[in-house]
């Protein structure tokens, strides 16, 4: 059995009568096909090797039980068999296609996002909410890429699908609202995203209650939104709230991007309040001490000495706040600029 990247041009004859292949990335029509699994095809070189390298190496023998069962069955495995490996190719490709997205490379998802919504697709049909997550994933990157015609129809398509869907689970509309909210602030739409960002809310508060971090992070975006539209007050209520949840030590840790995301954020706050005499106190503290444990998490020490001594300074003017020792335990922890940084995020 071949197992590395290796193409054959795809014999016409050998196809059964009026029917064509199409190309695992681009959909145009194929004329080279994988020839390990002989169950994959492209419309050239470029796109396989962009497929070999993104995630077909993972998934290459593991389509041929997918794409063509009769050979499968005849090498004895059993329906229960072809079910397993169905569930776990599905699983490789999302968590592929989530990982590079964590790690902001767009491109490179791409392929693992592809193979994850064709499979999601063969294996639960197009009209199910299952393939929803891999509509997102492939939204997703081509957010990042901006191709913002090609986000908007395949949100349509998972829009469509989970409102034909009464079972569809709360984590799903959940996730759909997201990333209709991020597309609608991307485009400047922001009171769609309002809305969206709401409902982002609304289903995760029903499954796992008000204070999860899943809502927390909503918080976080309809923040940023009332930043975008120059309602500051609002905003700073909300990241207040977020705060009030004692929400600084996200647990798990924020991933690279959402650390990014969320220092994006802060920065915006301070530098709002730079020129506002009216500007709170306590707000700013938190501010600062949300930036420090932030840059204390990503590993630069440095950074998160300087924002913890800002939060600092600013918790001296807060009477009888009890943050002030909170933010000199984290102080404590990051003692010395000297000592070697690891590098920043
Ligand atoms: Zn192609
Ligand atoms: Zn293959």
């Amino acid at each position: 059995m071949n197992t590395g990247l290796s193409a054959r041009k795809i014999n016409p004859l050998a196809l059964p009568k009026g029917t064509q292949k199409f190309c695992e990335l681009c959909e145009s029509v194929a004329h080279l096909q994988c020839a390990a699994c002989e169950v994959t095809f492209y419309c050239d070189a470029e796109h396989q090797r962009a497929d070999w390298v993104g995630i077909h190496k993972r998934i290459c023998q593991l389509l041929v039980p997918l794409r063509d069962p009769e050979r499968h069955h005849q090498l004895g495995s059993d329906k229960t068999d072809l079910n397993r490996k169905k569930v776990e190719l599905i699983e490789i490709c999302r968590s592929e296609a989530q990982n590079k997205l964590s790690q902001g490379k767009h491109h490179e998802a791409l392929p693992a996002a592809h193979s994850c919504l064709r499979c999601s697709i063969d294996v639960h049909g197009s009209s199910t909410h299952e393939p929803v997550p891999a509509y997102l994933l492939l939204a997703e990157a081509n957010m990042g890429l901006g191709i913002i015609p090609l986000v908007k129809q395949l949100l349509s398509q998972a829009e469509w699908v989970v409102s034909n869907s009464p079972d569809c689970p709360n984590e799903i509309h959940h996730l759909l609202h997201r990333s209709l909210g991020r597309v609608h602030v991307l485009t400047g739409n922001l009171e769609a995203a309002l809305y969206n960002f709401a409902n982002d809310i609304y289903y995760p508060a029903e499954a796992f209650g008000l204070e999860s971090t899943v809502v927390s992070d909503g918080y976080f975006l309809i923040a940023d939104v009332f930043v975008k539209q120059g309602k500051l007050p609002v905003a700073r209520s909300l990241y207040y709230a977020c705060f009030a949840f004692d929400l600084c030590l996200p647990d798990p840790p924020l991933d690279k991007s959402q650390q990014l995301e969320a220092d994006k954020m802060f920065q915006t706050m301070l530098e709002s309040w730079k020129n506002d005499s009216s500007k709170d106190s306590t707000q700013e503290a938190l501010v600062n001490h949300g930036l420090a444990i932030l840059w204390f998490q990503g590993g630069d020490v440095q950074k998160a000495a300087g924002f913890g001594s800002a939060a600092l300074q600013a918790s001296q003017l807060i009477p009888n706040h009890d943050l002030a020792e909170s933010i000199r335990g984290l102080l404590q922890l990051a003692p010395s600029p000297q000592v070697d940084p690891r590098p920043g995020f």
